[in-house]
């Protein structure tokens, strides 16, 4: 089945606010008339002067993360409410950075990803193994486990906003980049067990990206698997020199 490729950068934590400006004005302009699904994934603080810029273009505008919460007492916290307020349509959750670094549950996540679908957001959300489980043999095991726990609750309907990114976290920043035969091999396997969780309808129309130091060299042969119908780009994604060939392929 021919499925929209969706190529989706994160900045993370990185660039200053002039420069994010100056990065979504670049895409806007070269992405212009293109026809994949965009999405840029922009640190909290700039989000609003990026939102001026993307507006009315074809890309996405995402949030690396959210609350599980309502507006509130919760210091620190950015809800929803206030990222839909701004112009934001997107919520990367699940990132490993944040499962890892930060010591993100799957439980938090579900309830995050549930918060964002119930508001009407999009979700792009990251699942993948570490090195240690990939070399036990794990691979499909942790991502079985982190879809069951992280889309609990989330209905069928609201699946249409919802997109996997498969990120072995082995491969995220570090230049190691899985084979695309590895990587289709879990990709299909995603596939085949969100038709378990839902049905073979919503499995067929879900977007499942790879991540995991993507660039215009290894992308061609990765996205020509398939099940792998896009990609969520980190460092390639800070210049449009190196962000832009990846979605025009
Ligand atoms: C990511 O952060 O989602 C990612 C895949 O990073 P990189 O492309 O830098 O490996």
């Amino acid at each position: 089945m021919a499925r929209t490729h969706y190529i989706a950068g994160n900045w993370k934590m990185n660039t200053s606010k002039a420069e994010a400006v100056a990065l979504a004005k670049d895409l806007v302009e070269q992405l212009k008339g293109k026809t994949n699904k965009y999405m840029i994934g922009v640190p909290f603080v700039y989000l609003d002067a990026v939102a001026q810029v993307v507006k009315g273009s074809n890309i996405i505008l995402a949030a690396q993360d959210c609350a599980a919460t309502a507006n509130g007492a919760h210091t620190g916290e950015v809800s929803t409410e206030m990222l839909k307020d701004i112009g934001v349509q997107c919520v990367i959750l699940g990132h490993s950075e944040r499962r890892h670094e930060i010591g993100e549950s799957d439980e938090l996540i579900n309830k995050k990803v549930r918060r964002a679908l119930n508001e009407g957001l999009e979700v792009d959300l990251c699942i993948g193994e570490l090195l240690a489980e990939r070399e036990a043999g794990e691979a499909e095991q942790v991502c079985a486990f982190q879809l069951s726990a992280d889309l609990a609750g989330v209905t069928e309907e609201q699946m249409k906003r919802v997109t996997i990114a498969y990120e072995p976290v082995w491969a995220i920043g570090t230049g190691k980049t899985a084979t695309p035969e590895d990587a289709e091999a879990i990709h299909k396997f995603i596939r085949g067990y969100i038709a378990k969780l839902y049905n073979q309808k919503v499995a067929d129309e879900i977007i499942i990206q790879y991540g995991g130091s993507m660039k215009a060299s290894n992308a061609p042969e990765l996205l020509a698997q398939p099940d792998i119908d896009g990609g969520l780009i980190g460092g390639a994604s800070l210049k449009a020199e190196t962000f832009v060939p990846i979605c025009v392929l």
